[in-house]
């Protein structure tokens, strides 16, 4: 049941001639699965439409974005009307203050927030403004957690740097990575312990409140709530970095389901509706300190783009019915429940997590609390898995530690064909 992805194979070939990979994001090349990467044509809803012309059920979601499908139509027609209207000022227009005022309507603990272009952009630039607060240089990150690749962040950081087996990028001076301090992540006694010895010169801790860059790790319980209270004890600033699970776990973050407030949030993703958008905010005597009202600096040419801004508001608007996490919680529960049942009756041992609306399947019997644990799955088996999926029309991500995302236009029927692409895909792998 081969694909024919003759189209693709070609242009794959010409793109590794011209970019590093062939791609322009590592986990986009397909290398830990083995195989060539689909070049895409379209998408609408929740398909997504190769150069070959094969349709696939979309669980990849532009790696999150896409919470209401690819090409909503109430997203597309403002951003058209948008166009005409002209792409880019570089001066501030209406759109800007109006999403700001919808994120933080959705995040209240991002009193002050400011608009960038990327995740990375956002949390590069929260830790930038938490150490001119604190005066402190040091940071602590969790192993598994990715926050963009930021010199300094891209200490054992998950998915794309796991996948390729690189925990520390070269071209990172010695000297930036030595401020960074990394710790497990759901083990308060370790952060308990590092605050006892050095506490008061550590100006933030990042962490994904659900780790969904080494698949979907959850936090244990009390873990979220003791971080909050130590952090606080040290004068630490503590950064959700709610790039994925923003509008994801629920329309308030993980801070909203969790009930935790953190001093400052990046945002990213969904907000910008598949444009490219980031957000950071946080405390108003932190955020402050961001140019032009403090001596932090922070800039952007792009930065609240008139298109990003539009589509972040059109989605956010969909976002805010009051029906439409009922839906996505629906859609999601029958899609854990579908691939659960699918394992169980294929007879293969998995541990399927789920925050809200992303999930992940490891190849495990065991629990995952934590990155190691993550790396012990059956990476080879996910493989297999994954190519057994493509074949038969399901699009993951194509890595054993990225989370797979639900979409409000995912219908009853493309979970019922997941289902039994899974069953099929699981019987394979055996
Ligand atoms: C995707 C992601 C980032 C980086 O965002 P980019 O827009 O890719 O720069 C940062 N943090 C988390 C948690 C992410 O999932």
């Amino acid at each position: 049941m081969a694909l024919n992805q003759k189209k693709s194979n070609e242009l794959f070939k010409k793109a590794k001639r011209i970019i590093p990979g062939g791609v322009n994001s590592p986990v986009r090349a397909f290398k830990a699965v083995g195989g060539s990467p689909l070049f895409i044509e379209s998408a609408k809803g929740s398909k997504i439409y190769d150069v070959d012309g094969n349709e696939y059920i979309d669980y990849v979601l532009s790696w999150g974005p896409m919470i209401l499908g690819h090409s909503h139509p109430a997203v597309v027609k403002a951003l058209q009307k948008a166009t005409e209207k002209g792409t880019s000022f570089g001066a501030p227009t209406p759109l800007e203050v109006e999403l700001a005022e919808m994120v933080r309507k959705a995040y209240p603990s991002m009193e002050i927030l400011r608009m960038v272009n990327s995740g990375t952009e956002a949390t590069m630039s929260a830790i930038r403004a938490a150490r001119g607060f604190t005066e402190r240089d040091k940071i602590v990150k969790f192993e598994g957690c990715y926050h963009g690749h930021a010199d300094g962040l891209l200490v054992k950081a998950g998915s794309g740097a796991a996948t390729f087996g690189v925990p520390t990028s070269p071209g990172v001076p010695k000297d930036y990575a030595r401020n960074t301090l990394t710790l497990p992540y759901n083990d308060l006694k370790a952060f308990k312990q590092l605050c006892e010895k050095t506490g008061k010169s550590i100006a933030c801790v990042i962490i994904e409140p659900v780790v969904g860059n080494s698949g979907c790790i959850l936090p244990r319980p009390g873990y979220l709530e003791g971080l909050r209270k130590i952090t606080q004890k040290y004068g630490i600033i503590l950064i959700f970095d709610e790039v994925m699970t923003g509008f994801r776990v629920s329309y308030g973050g993980a801070q909203k389901a969790f009930r935790i407030k953190p001093d400052m949030t990046c945002l990213g993703k969904v907000i910008g509706g598949g444009l490219p958008v980031g957000a950071y905010g946080g405390r108003e005597e932190i955020m402050r300190k961001i140019a032009p009202d403090g001596p932090v600096y922070q800039a952007g040419t792009l930065s609240g783009n008139p298109l990003a801004m539009t589509a972040g508001i059109e989605t956010l608007k969909i976002l805010s019915k009051p029906d439409t996490y009922k839906q996505l919680m629906a859609k999601s529960k029958a899609l854990e429940e579908a691939l659960k049942d699918a394992a169980r009756r294929a007879d293969v041992k998995t541990k399927f997590y789920r925050a809200g609306t992303m999930f992940c399947t490891y190849f495990t019997d065991k629990e995952i609390y934590n990155f190691s644990d993550a790396a012990k799955t059956d990476t080879a088996m996910f493989a297999k898995f994954f190519r057994k999926m493509l074949e038969r029309g399901v699009n993951l991500a194509p890595s054993a530690f990225e989370a797979g995302f639900m979409s409000l236009a995912h219908s009853q029927a493309d979970i019922n064909k997941t289902a039994r692409a899974a069953y099929e895909s699981f019987k394979a792998v055996k």
